[in-house]
């Protein structure tokens, strides 16, 4: 038998990438590849880029320098190491690639990668292989399931690509050029994959699309369902305990989907809802196609359906034009529905995005001094919302071992990490845990029975 070759994916960015990444495993395993965590023990690296990152092109070239040692060392030791780039920059940049980093034996996109054991015999063959089209079959329908171990091995909370690519056109961003025109998968698949999924063991599972909640599979009834529908779906598949959805666009939070916060009790009460800036001159500069008012009025709604809602955001400092009274606005934005949490970023252009062309770009001095203090205010939110959490009770799912010997690791309902003493035994199932302590990340806690037994220890004395 031939020794198995060994793979190894570095994925930035998003969850999707995470996905994407596993999906490739999946792919290259039945041909002999097992996962390494390694480089250096590779005989394939893939790059999973990602393109929302202020200079994310030159990392990758960074990048590949370091890989380029490695496989003169492989060769050097009689090995062949194949480097192959994925993602959205693989995408945006194409033959660039090979031309600015020779040794790279492979540039695929988001949508080939189904592609991948034809792709590499196709890049051994040629010396080098480009495939960075949007190709007209389903790549979803070509992928490989995950074995029962491979999922085991992941872990008891998954994602699930139910929707990919984004019609939005926001001035500032790249994925509708990287990731294409959106499109959703039909339910019958992403159920299979789910039931897939439960049976190995995962208890819990985010649909994820870079806008997920446009999505409008195709339903067993030939008729588009929307992402409600498939929520409700999905949590009566046996063993998935809980649902949670990212990313969500404003203006895709329909009735249907507000009122299932409400009444969908495995959907958790937590949303990641991006509104990128609190001034209507920038979100229309930026093509959001919401107003402040349109966001606070689906805050509102969605808190009416379901009260105790976290709920997070993504924000952009410094976008074109962005004055201090618009920077004013998103500061007060952030105070008035008290964020659980959010990541903020200094806007940087796009080569080939709307926003790029703005003559008006913003002062980099002044876009670092106002990310710091939209940092502080988000902080302070998100302190308050994790110390409000102190003496409450949780449902937390454990996923892994904790920071140290004999604790786990789990989260939430709202998604903050909670740190348990717990037995290991636990792990991948959900129990009652009082928080009662919180740090700037995570939360700590006691099992609710730890606790029973000691008060009734405590209290045999008193
Ligand atoms: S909605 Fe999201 S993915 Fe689509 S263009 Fe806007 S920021 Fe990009």
């Amino acid at each position: 038998m031939n020794e198995p070759r060994k793979l190894f994916v570095k994925s930035f960015g998003c969850q999707m990438n995470v996905y994407d990444a596993q999906r490739m495993a999946d792919i290259l395993a039945p041909r002999g590849y097992v996962e390494t965590g390694a480089a250096e023990a590779a005989d394939l690296v893939i790059l999973n880029t990602c393109h929302i990152r202020e200079k994310a092109a030159e990392k990758v070239y960074s990048e590949l320098g370091r890989l380029r040692r490695l496989k003169e060392e492989a060769a050097a030791a009689g090995r062949r190491l194949t480097i192959a780039v994925a993602g959205c920059v693989a995408q945006a940049e194409g033959e660039e690639i090979v031309r600015r980093a020779p040794a790279v034996d492979l540039v695929f996109g988001p949508q080939s990668y189904h592609r991948l054991p034809h792709l590499l015999a196709r890049a051994a063959r040629e010396g080098h292989a480009v495939d960075t089209d949007f190709p007209a079959d389903d790549k979803f329908d070509a992928l490989a399931p995950a074995s029962p171990a491979a999922i085991r091995a992941r872990g008891v909370t998954a994602f699930v690509t139910v929707q990919e690519g984004c019609d939005k056109f926001c001035t500032f961003c790249v994925v509708p050029y990287t990731r294409g025109a959106e499109v959703s998968r039909p339910v019958d698949k992403v159920v299979a994959e789910i039931e897939r999924l439960a049976q190995a063991g995962v208890r819990e599972v985010t649909l994820i699309g870079q806008n997920v909640n446009a999505y409008h599979g195709a339903g067993p009834d030939g008729r588009p369902w929307p992402l409600s529908r498939l929520l409700e779906r999905v949590g009566s598949v046996g063993g998935i305990e809980r649902l949670r959805y990212t990313t969500s666009h404003p203006r895709d939070m329909d009735d249907a989907l507000i009122a299932a916060h409400r009444d969908l009790g495995k959907l958790m009460p937590q949303l990641h809802l991006p509104v990128q800036s609190g001034s209507d001159r920038i979100l229309a500069a930026m093509n959001r196609r919401h107003t402040r008012a349109d966001y606070l009025d689906v805050v509102g709604r969605l808190r009416a359906a379901r009260a105790d809602l976290a709920l997070t955001s993504d924000f952009i400092v410094g976008f074109p034009g962005e004055t201090e009274d618009d920077f004013a606005q998103t500061l007060s934005l952030v105070d008035e529905v008290g964020y659980a949490g959010a990541f903020s970023f200094k806007y940087s252009p796009r080569p080939g995005t709307p926003g790029a062309e703005l003559k008006d770009q913003v002062d980099e001095e002044v876009k670092s001094r106002r990310l710091s203090r939209l940092q502080a205010a988000i902080d302070r939110h998100q302190e308050t919302f994790n110390r409000r959490c102190v003496g409450r009770t949780f449902a937390v799912l454990f996923e892994k071992p904790g920071r140290h010997a004999g604790q786990l690791v789990g989260r939430s309902p709202y998604l903050q990490p909670v740190q348990v003493t717990a037995p290991a035994a636990l792990r991948g199932t959900i129990a009652a845990v009082t928080i009662t302590d919180v740090a700037s990340n995570s939360l700590f806690g006691e099992l609710v029975r730890a606790r029973a037994q000691e008060a009734a220890v405590l209290g045999a004395g008193a």
